[in-house]
């Protein structure tokens, strides 16, 4: 039953336009409203008030016609008269009861529903809590003037304004909770989907291994760290799959994009200690060795190519075994990143042209 009630009352606007969140406050609000007028129509029948009684029963009648327009795609309206509605509250209880009943607290909770209903620019809001306060001012001044329909003793005044403080509170509570809950969720949402969209844009959706740019990224935090002295070396290596075009021929394309894939698993493990790998584009991948000279990523990179001719790529029939030929350069201060990728590029296609299969320093 209380589940049930909470998915009602936390049920999505049909708009897509409208923010739930102020659904939520006008649905749980009016709700309270609901137990006020409850408690308000219990006393005018015990009292035998039939003026109030009838006030009470239009306040039930417009709270339920509000509560069912915020399923309708009405919540701005809904808004608009709920927030008026306690101006027509406040004026007829302060004529019947007079100015000390705590009826004028609900002016509160206008102010804030005025706040986090943001429908408004913040101009129309001073203006409205202005216009508010004046209202306030000049009713109570008025009835102070005139007098009040009622004449009601001290106890049931101690009443009213223990009813008004409570369902305040409870209707402040109800907007305070939703507000922040709301922010906290809408927060949660965006870092989320900055996590997705910095995902998008760094992984390569192929091998799942750092793209280009992700990859150049990561070359200039380490040649800072290596300007900084806290890396004393900084090794970039290119390595090309040999002949891999007649892979693609021989065995078609998603065969190809498989193998690609269980090399860049590979690499991934191979890298993991050693520095990071990125897809460099194609058939080609960019080793980027942390803290680790020419000599010593050249003698790594044997061990990788090692790894790779004992791979072997099953298909059909036939065992197909793989090579690749890398290019090293060790990055220095007295030139760019770029001029290091290029020394790199330019050592690989040395290799290609010594025959391939083979680690060109
Ligand atoms: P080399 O030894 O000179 O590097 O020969 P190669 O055949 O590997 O070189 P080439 O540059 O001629 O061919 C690279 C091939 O890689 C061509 C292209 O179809 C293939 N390729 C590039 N990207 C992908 C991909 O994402 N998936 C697949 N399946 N093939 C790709
Ligand atoms: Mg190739
Ligand atoms: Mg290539």
């Amino acid at each position: 039953m209380w589940g049930r009630l909470k998915d009602f009352v936390l049920q999505d606007v049909k708009n897509e336009n409208e923010i739930k969140m102020y659904a939520v406050i006008l649905r749980m609000g009016l709700l309270v409203m609901f137990l006020y007028y409850g408690i308000t129509m219990t006393g005018a029948v015990m009292m035998n008030r039939s003026a109030s009684l009838i006030a009470a029963g239009v306040g039930v009648l417009l709270s339920a016609v509000l509560f069912g327009s915020t399923y309708h795609n009405r919540t701005k309206a809904a808004a608009v008269f709920f927030i008026l509605s306690f101006s027509v509250l406040i004026l007829v209880s302060v004529l019947m009861y007079g100015n000390y009943t705590g009826v004028f607290h609900f002016m509160y909770v206008q102010i804030a529903l005025l706040y986090a209903l943001d429908y408004m620019p913040f101009a129309g809001k001073a203006v409205s809590t202005v216009l508010l306060v004046a209202f306030r001012i000049g009713l109570f001044h008025y009835v102070e003037r005139v007098g009040t329909f009622y004449i009601i003793d001290n106890d049931e005044l101690s009443l009213r304004q223990g009813l008004h403080i409570v369902i305040t509170c409870l209707l402040l509570l109800v907007i305070v909770s939703a507000s922040t809950q709301d922010f906290r969720e809408m927060q949660e949402k965006l870092v989320s989907y900055n996590r997705k969209l910095q995902n998008i844009a760094s992984i390569d959706p192929l091998t799942g291994l750092r793209n280009r740019r992700s990859g150049m990224e990561y070359i200039r935090e380490q040649a800072e760290g290596y300007c900084n002295g806290e890396t004393k070396a900084l090794t970039i290596a290119i390595g090309d799959i040999d002949f891999f075009k007649k892979i693609n021929d021989t065995y078609g394309h998603n065969y190809g994009d498989l193998v690609l894939k269980t090399l860049a698993d590979a690499f991934k493990n191979f890298m993991k200690s050693r520095g990071r790998v990125a897809r460099w584009g194609g058939e080609e991948f960019l080793f980027i060795f942390h803290n680790t000279n020419g000599d010593e990523a050249s003698y790594m990179l044997a061990d990788l190519q090692n790894e790779i001719h004992q791979m072997e790529f099953r298909m059909g029939g036939d065992t197909v075994r793989l090579t690749m030929t890398f290019g090293v350069a060790e990055y220095d201060l007295r030139r760019e990143a770029d001029d290091t990728i290029n020394e790199a590029d330019q050592k690989l296609y040395m290799g290609k042209a010594q025959g391939r299969d083979r680690i060109v320093y």
